[in-house]
């Protein structure tokens, strides 16, 4: 008899079927993620320019890192605040607390209305403010 038959042979598996392609593309998601990131930093922010405190439409309204990302700062929700574009060129990668003693009345406003805004940054805006106030 032939030792053929009690042989297991292995057979290549059958490919998977591919996954369903998701109807919306990677870029559409990552816009809609920014959006939704937006509009969430803009209700957290009063719909205001921190640092100015004018009011902002959602389309004029810019995202800034208060932490810069330059200087290694995340876009975790705690780091992140609406500001106007002027406020925001403003600032450009400086420092929160650069820019808060060279602009006080940023500090001021940074502490009024970024409420959502990590505490740490809160408190260094506080000291900052209250230095160049001193000063
Ligand atoms: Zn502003």
């Amino acid at each position: 008899m032939s030792q053929r038959g009690l042989l297991r042979v292995h057979q290549p598996r059958p490919a998977r079927a591919k996954r369903a392609r998701v109807a919306t593309s990677t870029h559409a998601r990552i816009r809609e993620h920014k959006r939704a990131l937006k509009h969430a930093t803009m209700r957290d922010c009063g719909r205001r320019c921190v640092y100015c405190g004018t009011c902002l439409a959602i389309d004029v309204a810019t995202l800034d890192h208060v932490y810069p990302l330059a200087h290694g700062g995340t876009s975790a929700p705690g780091n992140l605040v609406t500001a106007c574009a002027r406020c925001n060129r403003l600032k450009g990668d400086m420092l929160p607390v650069e820019f808060f003693a060279r602009h006080p009345w940023a500090g001021a406003n940074f502490v009024r209305y970024a409420r959502a805004v990590h505490r740490a940054l809160k408190r260094g805006a506080r000291r900052a403010v209250s230095l160049a106030m001193a000063a």
